[in-house]
């Protein structure tokens, strides 16, 4: 029970410690995530930005060729001096090839460059609503402004993304008349090559480029190998497009090995820290175990008469230092001592010492506060807490019978006995130690003197 008592405390601030320290861990880890997860916006942002200036570069193209049709009043002849000077410029500026540049009067593609591969678009009629993927050039041409597709799949083949830039002439004085559409179209994969999204694998980021289509649902670009999980997910604009990209650490958010790693560490400090106070208990009990044995006779292991003086009573004034003690007090002397060392020896002295000092102890009673004290040369003090005077007297009765019936077998005839001058605890006033051990003297001289073998009250 009293070793579960010294657990608590230890136990007790293993657990808080433990406790503390891991919430001041989950507390700053949490911080450490939110500015993490600040870090990979700005990643998705910075290639954000980069796939919307290379997209802007790039068909920022249709308006130049829509400003030659406008310059020209609507005469496509330019397009055969310009296009590939157009071309070769995007090429210098971004490092992409551009898939084709078209000019399509009323909608209808006269003139691409460059032309091999795109003989398929040659004719091809952007104002028909009926063919698929011409909803953004009709919607341009609604609109009035330059529209861009989403990736889509070209008519001779890959996969394009192309800016449809409707073109207006004045006509009839102020009122402007519909000349058709200038477009350009470049690959998507070399966009995502160019802009190099792929090195974020390289970077240990897992991503995702995707749109909404027209249905609301998410339609996917390009992406890494793995998919990001529990992603940042950016949004961009780029004209009439809105675009996402998705970042996520490859590892997670979680680095798993460093939070065991500290857990490892919590639970040590915890753990030493509960040892120390553990340890410190110890040291203590030692500590008292070290004190009690000052204070114990060497030969009988009873207390010392140093004990009474320093522990039990007040120094001062002789008061006991317990106030709630209620000791009734013996002074066991034994007899004929002097004879017993020199018919038997000092050393057979010794042992009836100490087999008389066992029967005071056997006569005693811990628990209560019973203490028998070894007095000086064969002299014992004996103190019973809180007994009635019937156990008083029975117990001095009962030592006198029990020091009678000691027997050494090397020793067959050799008698011991004892004398007993006993003081009945009465009220606090009267029951000072040292006027309780005068009385008590002066009854064991008593009983020394009627023949001592016997207890006097
Ligand atoms: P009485 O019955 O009147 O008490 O006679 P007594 O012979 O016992 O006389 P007293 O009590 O005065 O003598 C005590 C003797 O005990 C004196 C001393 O030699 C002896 N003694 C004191 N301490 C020790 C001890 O540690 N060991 C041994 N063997 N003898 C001791
Ligand atoms: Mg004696």
């Amino acid at each position: 029970m009293k070793q579960k008592k010294e657990l608590i405390l230890p136990i007790a601030t293993f657990l808080v410690v433990g406790i503390i320290l891991s919430g001041l861990y989950i507390i700053v880890s949490k911080q450490a995530a939110t500015q993490n997860r600040e870090r990979y916006r700005y990643i998705a942002a910075s290639q954000s930005n980069m796939i919307r200036d290379c997209i802007d570069t790039v068909l920022a193209r249709a308006y130049t060729l829509g400003a030659l049709v406008f310059d020209n009043d609507g005469s496509t002849a330019f397009f055969d001096r310009q296009a590939e000077r157009i071309y070769q410029e995007t090429k210098n500026d971004t490092g992409i090839s551009l898939k084709n540049i078209a000019i399509a009067p009323d909608g209808v593609v006269e003139k691409v460059y460059p032309a091999s591969g795109n003989e398929a678009l040659t004719g091809f009629n952007f104002m028909d609503a009926s063919k698929p993927g011409n909803a953004e050039a009709i919607a341009a041409y609604q609109r009035g402004s330059l529209i861009i597709t989403n990736p889509f799949d070209l008519v001779q083949g890959g996969t394009g993304l192309a800016g449809r830039l409707p073109v207006f002439l004045p006509a009839d004085g102020e009122k402007e008349a519909f000349w058709g559409l200038v477009t350009v179209t470049m690959d998507f994969h070399e966009l995502i090559d160019t802009i190099n999204l792929r090195k974020l694998s390289n970077m240990g980021i897992n991503y995702e480029l995707w749109y909404k289509n027209d249905n609301g649902e998410r339609t996917s670009m390009a992406a890494s190998e793995r998919m990001p999980i529990d992603p940042v997910s950016y949004e961009f604009s780029i004209d009439n497009l809105t675009w996402y990209l998705d970042v996520s650490p490859a590892d997670g958010w979680i680095d798993y090995e460093e939070t065991a790693v500290v857990f490892c560490v919590i639970f040590a400090v915890a753990l030493l820290i509960a040892l120390l106070l553990l340890n410190r208990g110890q040291i203590k009990k030692a500590n008292e175990k070290l004190q009690r044995l000052a204070h114990l006779d060497s030969l009988t292991s009873c207390y010392s008469r140093h004990y009474v003086n320093t522990i039990l009573l007040n120094q001062r004034n002789g008061s006991w230092n317990d106030p709630d003690s209620r000791y009734s007090l013996a002074i066991i002397d034994i007899d004929n001592f002097k004879n017993i060392n020199d018919s038997y020896g000092h050393d057979t002295g010794d042992r009836a010492i100490i087999a008389i000092a066992q029967v005071l102890e056997d006569n005693s009673k811990h628990a209560n506060g019973d203490c028998v004290i070894r007095h000086g040369g064969d002299e014992f003090v004996l103190l019973f807490n809180d007994v009635t005077n019937e156990r008083f007297i029975s117990k001095l009765a009962s030592i006198v019978a029990d020091v009678r019936k000691i027997r050494f077998p090397d020793m067959p005839d050799m008698r011991l006995s004892v004398s007993i001058g006993g003081e009945y605890y009465s009220d606090p006033e009267t029951s000072l130690y040292y006027n309780m051990i005068r009385r008590a003297d002066e009854k064991l001289y008593q009983a020394k003197k009627n023949g001592k073998d016997q207890y006097v009250l």
